[in-house]
């Protein structure tokens, strides 16, 4: 007798599962049921359609009613919901739109209905500006709204795939986006140290980011949804997209007897039948297998969801097939980056209470001597053992290949000798002849071999600093340009001869710019009797993590560079550079070493055209024709090349500026460096009373001063005992702080603020407020917080953390430099 197998749902698992049952029993009779109209369509292809890069909507309908029947003889039932599930009986009820409701009996069944998008009760959640995207219904709504009802902005909740991707779409129709993420981070599968990387590549191609602040309220206004966050602040924008994460949507099966796990997942075993036999379940629905730590997990891909569907139908047809896990393999386009990753991750091994060891590196996507290498960042995760954990990867060429291979291995169980060992495909416009999987096999091999001892830059951004050195061993010129706060600099090449310098009773931290070269120093040092350990990631993992939203203004490929008054500066002829240098490929410090000696060949006045592919090159640029006088005229990313135009000399020969004054340096800046209640004061009228006149104000908060900028309530933060003595005798925030005179214990400053209440003076916090909102730069000196043991969370919001070398570079900018 032929087996009667009904399907429900019709798109991933469902139509996957359905053809290849179909294939392997031509006579069993398959009906598939799907609630929606349409099956088989591209949920991943949709978030393009609205951004227009997939431009035919019928392009996203892989397989029709018709088409399922034709080739497959399936009996597809759409605007057909199966409601319930009786198993004593096999039988199902469905609620079809044309049929009304009816029964059907079984005998297996196949189910895959996905997972919808979480809406969480939230005041105003159901107004109709705020969308969700899961099918091609919501996909024409989205459109309409975006092609139709004049939309301007838009508010992304939620920093997953989806929204990321909607983010991205959006922009690409011109729309103004924010997006708001309630977790420190968006995209929750890499970890803070890698996706700041993507975060970053989001705010250059303007998307403004809201992190760690999630929704409270919505309100609908007008023609636009007032959105009200946690933190009390309020946006608005002409529609909201709603993606924040998604449940299984398996409410159907409630009193079906199929076990259910605890957030309505339904469980199966390794053949993927549930707790009743027949009744197989696949896809976003169902709790899987961790592949890489053994633990239960729900993970809602794609390539899960089909390879689960062939499996429920090689078991229904006999086959003895078994689901061994998933691992979360993902890539993501950001823009021109590409954000990829397999396995686990930081936070869940952390979770798991699993040992792992990471490592940084960053290589070139082909050889570097061929046209358009790529660096890119590849964290790679293993354990003692060397087995590979997990892989994180970002950049702009061959990320897909490197995190398909490192996914490869981790199926076959393979270690970092694996990757080491793999011989790969190469040719220069491909590859190198060290593959970047095989030098992240390299890398982990010499940590196992205890060849050299890493240090992530996370964990020395946490370390106690008090008993180390932190070497840098790039050039001069790359340390001029940007260090790490307190770094000494001794170029590797150099190194040797310049031993004496160093302490052999301190260990030494060393760091470059991607890892090579601190490994080499670390070898001298090691091998010179020293203590050292290498940063892994070196300056440029160091200088990912130090990112935050919105520190900084960030150049579209449209932006306009402007002048100090504000007003667009064009290059009278960028066309026509008089040279060009093509620095792709290189690496550090090879594009700014190339840019220095052009520029030494071109006489004052003459520009230069730069284009480089290390991502790096966008912030160095920056900073070096500061420091070096030379102008900075344009400064764009294409395809993820950083493409700058400078001009040679502060004096412009041309006539567009000939008219403009050499520009005034009227900054101020003060140090604040006491504690006491009146000298803040006075610091904070002076510095309002600056800003008010439209000058550019930077305070240079240090050592006493930090208790200004303390919040006043306690902050839980890890601190070692001296930390935490320290910082319960200095006063918590501007509130506890003593009079500098007649502070007769405490009863001087009550007077004070008593007699500055009775005269209509602002108070201290009034004037750090006022500050903030007259856009004064409130800076934590870094050094003085390490020496006094303060983190960055006890301080209060907006302040930025800056070094002796940021206070500098104000100070030379300013006329006025006070020491208070
Ligand atoms: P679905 O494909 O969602 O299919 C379930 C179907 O069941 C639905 O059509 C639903 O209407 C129907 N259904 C539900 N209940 C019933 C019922 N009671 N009766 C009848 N029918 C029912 N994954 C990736 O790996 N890469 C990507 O780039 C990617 N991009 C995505 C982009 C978007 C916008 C979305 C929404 C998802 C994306 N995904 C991506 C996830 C991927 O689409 C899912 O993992 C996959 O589709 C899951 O397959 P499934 O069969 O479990 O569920």
């Amino acid at each position: 007798m032929s087996k009667k197998i009904l399907i429900v749902g019709g798109v991933a698992g469902g139509a996957s599962a359905a053809a290849r049952m179909r294939r392997l029993d031509e006579k069993a009779e398959i009906i598939l049921f799907e609630r929606d109209e349409y099956i088989s369509f591209a949920n991943c292809g949709l978030p393009y359609y609205i951004g227009h890069v997939i431009k035919d909507r019928e392009d996203l309908l892989i397989q029709t009613p018709e088409d399922m029947k034709e080739r497959f003889n399936i009996d597809v039932r759409i605007r057909s919901e199966v409601t319930a599930i009786d198993p004593e009986n096999k039988k199902i009820t469905v609620k079809s739109a044309d049929k009304g409701i009816y029964e059907e009996s079984y005998d297996y069944i196949i189910l895959s209905p996905g997972a919808k998008p979480i809406k969480p009760n939230i005041p105003g959640i159901n107004s109709s500006r705020i969308l969700t995207l899961r099918n091609v219904p919501d996909t024409d709504k989205i459109r309409d709204y975006v092609d139709n009802k004049n939309i301007n902005s838009a508010i992304v909740i939620g920093g997953g795939f989806i929204g990321v991707e909607m983010a991205e779409n959006l922009i690409e129709r011109n729309i103004d986006v924010t997006l708001v993420e309630a977790a420190p981070h968006i995209l929750a599968p890499f970890d803070s140290d890698m996706v700041v990387i993507a975060e970053k590549e989001m705010e250059q191609n303007g998307i403004k980011l809201i992190l760690g602040d999630g929704v409270k309220a919505f309100a609908e206004e007008g023609n636009s949804v007032k959105v009200t966050l946690n933190s009390n602040k309020t946006i608005a924008a002409d529609m909201v997209i709603l993606a924040i994460g998604v449940a299984p949507d398996t409410g159907f099966l409630k009193d079906s007897g199929i076990e259910l796990g605890p957030k309505g997942h339904i469980l199966v075993n390794d053949k993927l039948e549930t707790n009743i036999s027949g009744i197989y379940a696949v896809g976003d629905a169902i709790e899987v297998v961790d592949f890489v730590t053994g633990s239960k997990t729900a993970i809602p891909l794609a390539g899960p969801a089909n390879k689960q569907g062939r499996i429920a139908a090689d078991n229904i047809a006999g086959f003895n097939k078994s689901y061994k896990g998933s691992q979360g393999t993902s890539i993501l386009k950001i823009f021109d980056l590409t954000a990829a990753s397999t396995g686990a991750n930081e936070r869940t091994l952390q979770r798991l209470g699993i040992p792992y060891k990471t490592i940084f590196l960053h290589p070139n996507s082909h050889a570097g001597y061929y046209p358009d290498a790529f660096p890119m960042t590849i964290k790679l995760i293993f354990n003692d053992e060397g087995k590979v954990l997990g892989a994180q990867i970002m950049g702009y060429d061959g990320v897909d290949k490197r995190i398909d291979v490192i996914a490869t291995v981790i199926r076959l169980k393979g270690t970092v000798d694996d990757l080491a060992e793999l011989e790969l495909a190469y040719a220069p416009p491909y590859s190198s002849a060290k593959d970047p999987v095989n030098m992240a096999g390299f890398v982990a091999q010499n940590v196992l071999n205890k060849l050299t001892d890493i240090i992530t830059p996370t964990e020395f951004k946490a370390m106690d600093k008090s008993d180390i050195i932190l070497l840098d061993v790039r050039t001069e010129e790359e340390f001029e340009n940007g260090h790490v706060e307190g770094a000494v600099n001794i170029p590797v090449d150099s190194l040797r001869s310049r031993l004496n310098e160093l302490d052999k009773d301190k260990t030494i931290i060393v760091y470059c710019k991607v890892g090579i070269r601190g490994y080499i120093a670390e070898r001298i040092l090691k091998q010179n009797g020293f203590k050292a350990k290498n940063m892994t990631g070196a300056y440029n993992s160091y200088s990912a993590v130090e990112f935050a939203p919105g520190q900084e203004a960030v150049a579209k490929d449209s932006d306009e560079i402007v002048n100090d008054k504000g007003e667009a500066l064009k290059p009278l002829n960028p066309e026509k550079p008089d040279r060009e240098l093509d620095a792709c490929g290189l690496c550090c410090p090879g594009p700014l070493m190339q840019v220095k000696s052009c520029m030494e060949e071109l006489k004052e006045g003459q520009l230069l055209k730069v284009t480089a592919s290390d991502p790096g090159f966008y912030e160095d640029i920056k900073a070096w024709t500061k420091r070096t006088n030379n102008e900075l005229v344009d400064l764009k990313r294409e395809g993820g090349k950083v493409i700058a135009l400078i001009k040679k000399g502060m004096e412009s020969i041309y006539s567009q500026y000939a008219s403009e004054a050499a520009p005034v340096k009227d900054n101020k800046t003060i140090v604040v460096f006491s504690g006491d209640l009146d000298k803040a004061i006075a610091s904070f009228i002076i510095a309002n009373g600056a800003a008010s006149m439209g000058k550019k104000v930077t305070m240079f908060f240090t050592f006493w001063g930090l208790n200004i900028l303390r919040k006043h309530e306690k902050v839980a933060v890890e601190k070692g005992l001296m930390d935490k003595m320290f910082g319960m005798m200095m006063p918590r925030g501007s509130k506890r702080l003593g009079l500098s005179k007649m502070n007769m214990m405490g009863i001087g400053p009550k007077m004070i603020r008593n007699v500055m209440k009775n005269k209509n003076v602002s108070s201290l916090e009034d004037l750090i407020k006022a500050a903030m909102d007259n856009g004064i730069e409130i800076v934590a000196c870094q050094m003085s917080m390490d020496v006094m043991g303060l983190k960055k969370e006890e301080l209060i919001d907006g302040v930025k953390i800056g070094g002796v070398g940021y206070y500098l570079s104000e100070a030379e900018d300013s006329n006025v430099n006070l020491f208070i």
